[in-house]
């Protein structure tokens, strides 16, 4: 599900890890975990990722900002895929306000 270009990259040095784990509890696919023997969060099941955001804000909004995913958009930025009745595609048109 996940392109391989994205990757998860957390700055282990910055992560409080076990006192906090708000990225591992935000996941909705167990993607990541909390390894005791490395006492770090590790990234267990990649490619179950819905590149949701949810552990990025997670973190940020904790305060630690120290997790981030590179090398995706996140989805409310990607404009819906438009085609017309061929199904070619189409210009998206900004809505005129009124
Ligand atoms: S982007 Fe979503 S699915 Fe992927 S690791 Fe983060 S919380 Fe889990
Ligand atoms: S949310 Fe951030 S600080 Fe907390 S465990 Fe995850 S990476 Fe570490």
């Amino acid at each position: 599900m996940l392109d391989q270009e994205i990757k998860i990259i957390i700055d282990h040095k910055r992560c409080i890890g076990a006192r906090c784990l708000a990225c591992v509890d935000s996941c909705p696919r167990e993607v990541l975990d909390w390894d005791k023997e490395q006492k770090k969060v590790v990234v267990v099941n990649f490619q179950e990722c819905l590149v949701c955001f949810a552990c990025e804000e997670a973190c940020r909004e904790d305060g630690n900002n120290c997790y981030k995913i590179e090398g995706a958009i996140r989805k409310e930025f990607q404009p819906a895929p438009r085609t017309d009745m061929w199904g070619g595609a189409r210009e998206v048109v900004p809505p005129i306000s009124v």
